[in-house]
């Protein structure tokens, strides 16, 4: 059985009161018939760690009786991890030949454009609402100049010795290149200028947890799962004993340890953003990954990290970076444009909330 569960339209300390009266009443009728089994997995998918917590509930013959299955022979964390790499590789990688992104990427600059599929077409939707409502600093079109910083590569491992940083000229080519207002989308297809490509490392992770809830609302027996994805978060449904979803938020300073947790009901997407996660350091000074559209360098906006909850994935994950490279006051006016709770910590360590967030964040012991 599946408790009903209604969503608030933010999180919120109604939302947790909501979730903790459900999941009692939810624990009383599990006392009834129901066991639960933990699904518990880490793997490796997307170029990061994905790290899947899954209740199922088992020994009422609920999956037998849908597709066949027996409660131990159902393994939905292998569904899901199967479904991200399909979507990587068939889909949204930029490096994958045979994916969708990488043949419109091939196609840029044809008269014809590329064709588009729903579901990509969709994601771009909200990919070009983020990058306009940020006035561009947000723009999947950045490929080019994240190419030529290549951070990816040297914090990786993949690239060794000295780091040269790109000449000034190398990078205003490359922005030459960009501009999210020069794609056009009409009748499922699209088209990109030549030599435009565009990337969707910025929201590919939290795509990822909207496909995986739609997958787990197709599951009558998974109860509640909280599932990671890199550095974003989905939490679905209840877990036994009605208690909240906790989730860890990484202390920027210290990536060793939680600067504090967010709890909340199930169906929210928590993605963070950080100038610590991937990054090259030369002569003391931090080159990362997330790059000002506007100047072409990694962005320095005086923020080392931002945390952002909404109920859409690929939402959550492209606001954390467009208010990453915004900055605290402009980032924060973009995530009120959008009714998204954020947390934002400065590189003085400043920790700057929404309304919403100060009533579910609970900042760890120091
Ligand atoms: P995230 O970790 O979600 O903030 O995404 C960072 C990734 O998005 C980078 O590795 C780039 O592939 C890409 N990216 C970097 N800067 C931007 C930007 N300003 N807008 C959109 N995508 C970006
Ligand atoms: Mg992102």
């Amino acid at each position: 059985m599946k408790p009903s569960f209604e969503k608030n339209k933010k999180p919120g300390k109604t939302g947790i009161i909501t979730a903790v009266l459900c999941g009692a009443a939810f624990t009383l009728a599990a006392c009834g018939k129901d066991d639960y089994r933990l699904v518990n997995s880490t793997d490796t998918a997307m170029g990061t760690i994905i790290s899947q917590r899954i209740y199922v509930v088992s020994g009422n013959g609920l999956k037998e009786e849908t597709d066949g299955k027996t409660d131990q022979e159902f393994a939905p964390d292998r569904d899901i991890l199967n479904m991200i790499d399909t979507m990587e590789t068939d889909e949204l990688s930029w490096r994958i030949e045979g994916s969708e992104v990488y043949r419109i990427n091939s196609q840029a600059g044809a008269p014809e454009g590329a064709a588009l599929s729903s579901e990509l077409s969709e994601l771009l939707d909200i990919c070009l609402d983020v990058s306009e409502a940020s006035d561009g600093a947000f723009d999947i079109t950045i490929g080019d100049v994240a190419r030529l910083w290549n951070i990816d590569a040297w914090s990786s491992g993949g690239e060794t010795g000295e780091y040269i940083l790109p000449p000034p000229e190398a990078i205003s080519e490359a922005l030459d290149n960009t501009g999210y207002e020069k794609i056009d989308m009409e009748n499922g297809r699209i088209f990109l200028p030549e030599n435009m490509s565009i990337d969707l490392g910025a929201v590919g992770k939290g795509a990822a947890l909207d496909r995986i809830e739609d997958y787990l609302e197709n599951e009558p027996s998974v109860s509640g799962a909280v599932i990671s994805v890199g550095g974003s978060v989905l939490t679905y449904g209840t877990k036994p004993d009605g208690a909240s979803w906790n989730i860890g938020i990484v202390d920027p300073f210290d990536t060793s340890r939680n600067l504090g947790v967010v709890s909340l009901e199930g169906g929210w997407c928590i993605s963070t953003s950080g100038d610590y996660e991937r990054f090259v350091e030369v002569d003391g000074v931090r080159y990362h990954h997330i790059m000002d559209p506007e100047s072409g360098y990694p962005a320095d906006s005086g923020l080392h990290g931002v945390t952002v909850i909404t109920e859409s994935g690929a939402l959550s994950d492209a606001l954390s970076t467009a208010c990453f490279v915004l900055g605290k006051e402009r980032g924060l006016e973009l995530a009120e444009k959008y009714g998204a709770e954020v947390l934002m910590v400065g590189d003085d360590g400043e920790i700057t909330m929404t309304d919403g967030m100060t009533e579910i964040f609970n900042l760890s012991n120091q």
